[in-house]
């Protein structure tokens, strides 16, 4: 049997040596299984590429996937998926915030034959800012109410699956890709295994405030219409007042005559309304724009180095 570990790498020079030590300690503890390791460089500017090079020279099982450009975690999973040959395909962080010492004990679960993939997810959040934990509950509150891709608390990309479970995920060939969401709509049985937050080896995290934001508003589009939905109750709603308002304005009228005043009123209400207006467009214009990029079927991500002749290159 053989194992396929996907590890995406922007800019992770730091954490390679620890991720390969570690790997190569966890492939000796699970002689039975045959194993690939497939690096997806992601556009980085530092030495990434040149140590997954020296690393790929001496030993067989690393394989690098190098990226034109830095195309985001989302396409350099995607293209190993692509890729991946094995029976059982893992994604996991370049950092060790995915532990590899997990494997063992999840490749013994879906052996059983109960589950098709095993997915972990933190119950900590040590070491994280106080404030990101918040907005990240949040937003997983959010979107499992609004969405029909259920999505556990504290859930990692970190997961092992059964070919057929990546066979789905390919499948899913849209452009605005959204892991967490994809892995919970294909469905499947899965086992989630709980473990206490880790915190990065070496180097930075990726992601600033805004840039998980941003990835928090896409992940809700592309698997809620319920934004869209938003838009015409709140313009049903807005319409019973405006009845409501025009009596009042007419038996104001026929009982007190018409005093010119109310230019207060008024202009509350034209920018009000407008502001309401604005942001329905806004939120027509995000599910367009969405819409617009998909239908242009770009590629996923493109590998300009690699050193797999048979590699799946521009997808
Ligand atoms: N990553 C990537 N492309 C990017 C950003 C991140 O491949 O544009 C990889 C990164 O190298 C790491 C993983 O995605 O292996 C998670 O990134 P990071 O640890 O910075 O995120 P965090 O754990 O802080 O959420
Ligand atoms: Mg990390």
């Amino acid at each position: 049997m053989k194992i396929s570990l996907i590890i995406p790498c922007y800019n992770e020079e730091a954490a390679l040596p620890f991720i390969y030590e570690e790997l190569t300690k966890v492939s000796s503890q699970m002689a039975d299984y045959e194993f690939e390791y497939l690096f997806v460089n992601d556009g980085s500017r530092d030495r990434t590429l040149a140590i997954l090079k020296e690393l790929s020279a001496k030993d067989e099982r690393v394989n690098y996937y190098s990226f034109s450009r830095n195309f985001g975690k989302e396409s350099a999973m995607f293209a190993g998926f692509c890729n991946a040959s094995g029976d059982y395909v893992a994604v996991m962080d370049a950092d060790l915030q995915d532990p590899p010492s997990l494997l063992p004990q999840m490749v013994e679960i879906l052996q059983k034959g109960e589950y098709d993939s095993v997915a972990t997810r933190r119950v900590s959040r040590d070491g994280e800012p106080k404030i990101r934990s918040f907005f990240a509950r949040t937003f997983y509150k959010v979107i499992n109410k609004i969405s029909d891709a259920d999505i556990v608390d504290g859930a990692r990309d970190f997961r092992l699956m059964k070919r057929e479970m990546v066979d789905a995920i390919i499948a899913m060939n849209e452009y605005n890709r959204f892991s967490k969401g994809i892995f919970g709509w294909i469905g499947f049985r899965t086992y989630w295994l709980p473990y206490k937050n880790v915190e990065r080896v070496a180097g930075e995290t990726k992601w600033s405030f805004w840039g998980l934001l941003k990835y928090a508003i896409d992940g809700i589009i592309n698997f809620s219409q319920v934004p869209l939905s938003l838009a015409s109750y709140g313009g049903v709603f807005l319409t019973f007042i405006s009845f409501l308002a025009i009596i009042f304005v007419v038996v104001r009228r026929l009982i007190f005559g018409d005093p010119v005043s109310g230019w207060a009123s008024l202009v509350c209400i034209i920018t009000f309304i407008g502001g309401v207006q604005l942001f329905c467009m806004g939120i027509i214009g995000q599910y367009l724009s969405k819409t617009y990029l998909e239908t242009k079927r770009r590629p996923h991500f493109i590998i300009s180095e690699t050193n797999r002749k048979d590699a799946d290159k521009i997808h």
